[in-house]
């Protein structure tokens, strides 16, 4: 990290003296002899993993740890997700090094936060990391930033920066990051337009790094593997090459009446197009997948499947004409593959993909997303982006991120920011 940024410095001669840290968090002394780095000798580093999606997005990230000389990655399963979340990390060939017990059936947000920040606290306490790294901006999250900071160690945020502008929606996802932003010393913006909203609220440029999403980089590694559908329907349709629409809701806002009148458009569509199937992805919540069963019921062409496997999702998705959403890493995901987005939420802080033509916000009301969804089922030709280019990323941030981390801690020069972005999958 630049010199202004060190507690710590050492001289030529390799005698330590201390120095001036602009976070005002402890960092231990850098080695005068880098490079040879003894299992002993590595910097710890705490991944806070909560939910699929950050096993997800995290998993570039502990990959990329791995491959530093002067990383020792350590991940920690908060229980939020539970088994979702090692089926995720398997996916990427990792493991959690602890599965904490946080009690997560707790009636609200603020008693869940409570327990998560309890449990990582304690097991902070335990491994004693010199760094922390938490994804988004789940409960998850904001307990591990929080524990964090209070421990003194410092916290780097990836996928900092997502703005809705929104504080009530999404809820409470958009309140955690807010909060996230106050407690980081390094913020991983996964885009330019994030970088500026961090900007906006004052954060200091040199505090930020552009690094691209690390979901692409996920993408690009579960699109590498071949692994089977496990479900004869998907595996019979992917065969025959019969068109694809997928779709996704379980936003904590679309609950209830938004997510039946996302059932009942997608039966609608249904109809109208016998020849396409429908494949809906419920979410593990009973709630969600019980509003969604009704509307579908009986039609032969609506395939709705619990929680498909990541890799197999990833293939799914890079098969679909049209996707309906109201997730966030599905919708950059689509962006990737070219794979035209119909996003089902009033708000979205993924607005790159609006701008780029990849995506849209079509709302909850059953007459918008039939509309919308049938433009782009009869025109393929309209579907798609601009000049291939993906607003999210280059596959390479979880590289970046990995040494951003070392920069923060002394071990590794300054990552370059993402520049351009011109791959798809
Ligand atoms: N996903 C998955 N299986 C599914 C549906 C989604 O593996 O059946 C993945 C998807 O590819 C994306 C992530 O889960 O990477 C998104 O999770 P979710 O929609 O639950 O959360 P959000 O991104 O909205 O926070």
């Amino acid at each position: 990290m630049g010199e202004d940024h060190r507690q710590w410095l050492v001289n030529t001669t390799g005698i330590v003296c201390i120095g001036v840290s602009l976070y005002g968090i402890p960092v231990r002394p850098r080695r005068a002899s880098q490079g040879a780095w003894s299992a002993a000798s590595r910097r710890a580093v705490s991944l806070v993993v909560g939910t699929r999606p950050e096993a997800i997005k995290l998993a570039p990230v502990a990959t990329a740890l791995g491959q530093c000389d002067w990383a020792r990655c350590h991940i920690i399963s908060t229980g939020q997700h539970g088994a979702p979340v090692a089926e995720a990390l398997r996916d990427f060939g990792l493991d959690a090094d602890v599965q904490l017990r946080t009690a997560c059936d707790l009636p609200c947000v603020g008693t869940l936060t409570s327990s998560l920040l309890r449990e990582v606290a304690g097991e902070f306490r335990r491994a004693r990391p010199e760094l922390v790294v938490v994804q988004g901006d789940t409960s998850s999250a904001l307990a591990g930033a929080m524990a964090g900071f209070f421990a003194g160690i410092p916290v780097v945020h990836v996928e900092a920066g997502l703005r809705s502008g929104d504080l009530a929606a999404p809820f409470p996802e958009e309140g955690n990051r807010r909060q996230i932003a106050q407690l980081a010393s390094l913020h991983l913006a996964p885009t330019w337009t994030a970088r500026d909203n961090l900007l906006a609220e004052g954060t200091a440029a040199s505090r930020i790094v552009v690094t691209g999403n690390t979901v692409v980089d996920a993408l690009h590694c579960a699109l590498g593997q071949s692994a089977p559908y496990n479900d004869q329907v998907l595996e019979a349709a992917d065969r025959s090459g019969r068109a694809f629409v997928v779709v996704t809701a379980h936003r904590r806002e679309n609950w209830g009446a938004p997510i039946g009148r996302i059932a009942a458009a997608t039966a609608t569509l249904a109809r109208t197009y016998p020849q396409t199937l429908f494949v809906v992805a419920a979410h593990m919540n009973p709630a969600v997948r019980s509003t969604l069963e009704q509307p579908l019921y009986g039609l032969a062409n609506v395939h709705l499947t619990g929680p498909v496997g990541y890799i197999a999702f990833a293939r799914l998705l890079a098969r679909a004409s049209v996707l309906i959403t109201d997730s966030g890493g599905v919708q950059e995901e689509a962006a990737a593959l070219g794979v035209p987005a119909l996003v089902t939420r009033d708000t979205t802080e993924r607005t790159e993909g609006l701008l780029a033509g990849l995506s849209r916000l079509v709302g909850t009301r059953e007459v918008d997303i039939v509309t919308a969804a049938g433009t782009l089922l009869g025109e393929p030709a309209a579907a798609g982006g601009v000049n291939g280019v993906n607003p999210y990323g280059d596959g390479r941030a979880g590289h970046r991120a990995a040494q951003a981390c070392g920069w923060l801690l002394d071990a590794a020069p300054r990552p370059q920011d993402l520049i351009v972005s011109p791959l798809r999958c």
